[in-house]
This record gives structure tokens, C-alpha cells and sequence, in this order.
């Protein structure tokens, strides 16, 4: 085994679609203990039914429904080794059509889902490490978008460059209060699941003449990014905080 989570209590988010589909199913295969939820109920119960892990319907904009989640996780699991949060929508309006109503939605879900969410799990884990060194992973899923642009993308980019440098400032800050708590930001580039299949042109995904600026030629699968998510799940990354792993296929450097 590459990167040994086998025990470790994981709570994902937006974990009935996509990427948090596919970590959420990988950490079960590995040997995690694994919270899935998602704001889409019957999604994620079908989903949690068929990869035996415990499936929640979670808005992570509502700070109350954050405590469900956790306190699932201490309930069936007994603490929280990591948080994964990924949950998240996407816009694609020019900046002149941009309904300031739809980029507060957009930045309320990766931005204050996060932000609610990292407090709560970091409280969780101080308060299980009784005295000790609080120990934990956290990570959160950005996007290549914190670090380059695109056309009608403003609010997304908005959303993911926070995310990315929240994960650096809470890292550093966590850190230096004496924690082991890592907090880190991974970056996917174009992946195949319905969020980017919703905005790319019939047949794209699967046609190479649409990804010649990805230098390994394809949209990736949500496997690749749940594998540098578990890598960073796992003690194998213990000496990796406040940083970012980029997973585009050298998408973002052409
Ligand atoms: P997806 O649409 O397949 O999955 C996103 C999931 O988040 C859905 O199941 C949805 O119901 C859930 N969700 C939406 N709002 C929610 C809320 N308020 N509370 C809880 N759950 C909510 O998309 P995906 O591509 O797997 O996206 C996962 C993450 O990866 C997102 O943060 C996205 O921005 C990021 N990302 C995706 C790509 C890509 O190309 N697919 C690239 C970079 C980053």
C-alpha cells in the first residue's frame, strides 16, 4: 500500500458527485473510515449504501449542519482524522452579467463552506488530542483557477484563489500555535465529473483535439486528484502544510 490511511476518520464533502465520490470511495477501499455528505440527500444515500460508509445531507454553508457532520463522525467513528472540503459549484458569466446574488453564492460555498468548516474540524481535533499536540489533515479542494484565469470565470477564480491562500494562513497559523494539525490546498485542472461536463461542448471531453493545451493531452479522471488528496490524508505527507498540490497534466503552465 502507497499511502497507508487505514484507520483514519475522513469526512468529505460534496462527496456524491466527482472528485469527492472518488475520494470518498478510494478511502473506504484503503481502509478509512469515511463520512461522506453532500447537500443532495438522496445522491449521497444512494452513494454511502453502495460504498459502505456513512452518507449525511450536508449544506456546508450552514454552520448547524457542520456539527451534524463532525458529530457523525465522533459518533460512529469515535474523532475526526481529516476533513476533505471539496463541495462545489461553478459560473461561468462575464463580470458585466454577474448578478452579485450568484458570485455571493459561489464564494459562500467554497469560501465560508470552508472557512466554517475548518474551524469546527480544527475545534474537534484540539479536543480530541486531550492535552497533546492536536494532530489532523485538512485539505481543500481549490482549482488551478487560484493561479491563472480564464475567460467568465471571475467569481470561481475568486472562490478558489481564497481557498487555496486560506490553506496557507491556517497552516502557518496552526502551526506555529503548536499544532500538528496540516492544512493544505490541492488544485485540479480540467476533471472529468458533471461540473465541468455541464460547460464543455457535446463530445469535448472525450475528443483529444479539444485538450492540446493539457501537455498530458486529456481531461483527467477524479481518480488522479483523490489520489494526491489521499496522499496528503495520509503520514506520508507529514512534514506538508500550507502549500498546494497542482494535478492539471501541466495544464497550467502552457
Ligand atoms: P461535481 O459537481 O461532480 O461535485 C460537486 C458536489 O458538491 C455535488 O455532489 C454537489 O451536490 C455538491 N455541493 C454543491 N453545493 C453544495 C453545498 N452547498 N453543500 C454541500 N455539497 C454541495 O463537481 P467536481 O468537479 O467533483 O467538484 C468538486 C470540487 O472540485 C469543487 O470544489 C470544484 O470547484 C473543484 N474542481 C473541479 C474541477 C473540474 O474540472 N471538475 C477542477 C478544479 C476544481
Amino acid at each position: 500500500m502507497m499511502f497507508d490511511i487505514r484507520g483514519k476518520v475522513v469526512l468529505v464533502t460534496g462527496a456524491a458527485s466527482g472528485i469527492g465520490a472518488a475520494t470518498a470511495r478510494l478511502a473506504h477501499e484503503r481502509g478509512a473510515f469515511v463520512v461522506a455528505t453532500d447537500i443532495d440527500g438522496p445522491a449521497i444515500q444512494d452513494f454511502a449504501a453502495s460504498s459502505l460508509c456513512v452518507g449525511l445531507t450536508h449544506d456546508v454553508t450552514d454552520p448547524d449542519d457542520w456539527d451534524h457532520a463532525i458529530g457523525a463522525a465522533v459518533h460512529h467513528f469515535g474523532r475526526l482524522d481529516a476533513l476533505v472540503s471539496n463541495a462545489g459549484i461553478v459560473n461561468y458569466e462575464p463580470i458585466i452579467d454577474l448578478d452579485l446574488a450568484r458570485f455571493r453564492a459561489l464564494t459562500r460555498v467554497h469560501v465560508e463552506g470552508s472557512f466554517i468548516g475548518m474551524q469546527k474540524a480544527v475545534a474537534q481535533m484540539r479536543q480530541q488530542a486531550d492535552g497533546k499536540p492536536a494532530t489532523g489533515s485538512i485539505i481543500l479542494t481549490a482549482s488551478v483557477m487560484a493561479n491563472c484565469a480564464a475567460p467568465a470565470i471571475s467569481a470561481y477564480a475568486v472562490a478558489k484563489s481564497a481557498m487555496a491562500n486560506m490553506a496557507r494562513a491556517v497552516g502557518v497559523e496552526l502551526g506555529r500555535k503548536g499544532d500538528m494539525i496540516r492544512v493544505n490546498a490541492i488544485c485540479p485542472g480540467p476533471t472529468r465529473t458533471p461540473l465541468l461536463e455541464g460547460a464543455l461542448p457535446a463530445g469535448a471531453m472525450d475528443d483529444p483535439a479539444h485538450w492540446t493545451d493539457v501537455p498530458l493531452g486529456a481531461a483527467q479522471e477524479p481518480e488522479d486528484i483523490a489520489e494526491g488528496i489521499l496522499f496528503m490524508i495520509s503520514d506520508e505527507s507529514s512534514f506538508m502544510t500550507a502549500t498546494q498540490m497542482v494535478v492539471d497534466g501541466g495544464w497550467s503552465l502552457t
